[in-house]
């Protein structure tokens, strides 16, 4: 089916406005924040964004905090760098 957002997504509310590179850094934040992570509670991969920071899993229903656009913080994946880099 055609849609007309079918290439720029989740940006097409946009409409004409704003730049690409502008563009290329919202798109980012958003496909990040739709990916699907894993519960920390289940492990499930259903976890959705309630709002800034706030994050629950459809799954067990559980609540935690986390990233404004991410349920990762910048903090845990530089923690996840350094542990890897330690190996
Ligand atoms: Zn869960």
């Amino acid at each position: 089916m055609y849609s007309h957002t079918r290439k720029v997504g989740s940006l097409g509310r946009y409409g004409p406005r704003l730049g690409r590179k502008v563009r290329e850094e919202i798109k980012k934040v958003e496909d990040d924040a739709l990916k699907n992570r894993a519960c920390p509670t289940c492990g499930s991969a259903r976890v959705k964004r309630q709002f800034a920071g706030s994050w629950k899993c459809a799954t067990c229903s559980a609540v935690f905090t986390a990233g404004a656009f991410t349920p990762k913080t910048r903090k845990s994946t530089a923690s996840a760098d350094e542990s890897a880099k330690e190996k």
